[in-house]
């Protein structure tokens, strides 16, 4: 059995993965001499475990960017080479949300505000800056734009600008993938918040039997 150190820290887990036998799947990160990489990993024994793992870690690369090192392993990393802590986990939450045979779709860099009613959309500037633009707002005092910028600051552990609307990447590259996926959850930033909390208390319970299974 690989022992806890091998494996990394775990920063994210699933415990009961719905879609494949209950079993617990989680996201180890692990320094690399340049940068951080994360492991998709689970104790579980079960046949087609690793077809499993491998349909996750397959969305995980549509859904947040994420390349596998090697081809045939379950090692992710970030092509900049930063490690974007945050939005790896929220990839991999979402990967194992999806059953193996259904096809992971980027999330496009627009959405509908419910609460609002205002269209959101969120333009590339290049080098790893996006702006927040809100149509459909009465005046600008009423734009959602700002605090979905914040939003996404909190979420993707993203740089905001003094214009309030604009946020950026510390690596100064492009991810698309990263912005589309944290936009939705943006717009509802306290439930994603509080669900986060939930879970991640969730988590801690588990751990120790977790960690167990063989
Ligand atoms: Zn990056």
């Amino acid at each position: 059995m690989a022992t806890i150190a091998e494996l990394g820290t775990r920063i994210e887990l699933v415990s009961m993965d719905s879609h494949f036998h209950d079993i617990s799947i989680a996201l180890y990160e692990q320094k690399r001499e340049r940068s951080r990489v994360a492991l998709v990993h689970s104790y579980s024994s079960k046949d087609g475990v690793s077809e499993r793992l491998d349909a996750v870690v397959d969305s995980m690369a549509i859904l947040g960017g994420l390349e596998r090192l090697d081809s045939d392993s379950s090692e992710v990393h970030f092509a900049c080479g930063t490690w974007h802590r945050a939005a790896a986990k929220r990839a991999f939450l979402e990967a194992c949300k999806l059953a193996s045979d259904q096809a992971a779709e980027a999330r496009p860099l627009e959405a509908a505000d419910g609460r609002s009613g205002q269209e959101i959309c969120v333009q590339g500037q290049g080098s790893g800056r996006y702006r927040v633009y809100a149509e459909g707002a009465e005046d600008e005092s009423k734009s959602r734009a700002p605090a979905i910028a914040r939003g996404l600051a909190k979420l993707a552990e993203l740089d905001l600008d003094d214009d309030g609307v604009t946020v950026a990447f510390d690596c100064g590259q492009d991810h698309d993938e990263i912005v589309g996926l944290l936009l939705v959850r943006a717009l509802n930033l306290r439930a994603t918040l509080r669900d986060d909390a939930a879970a991640s208390s969730r988590g801690t319970l588990a751990a120790p039997s977790a960690q167990e299974q063989t």
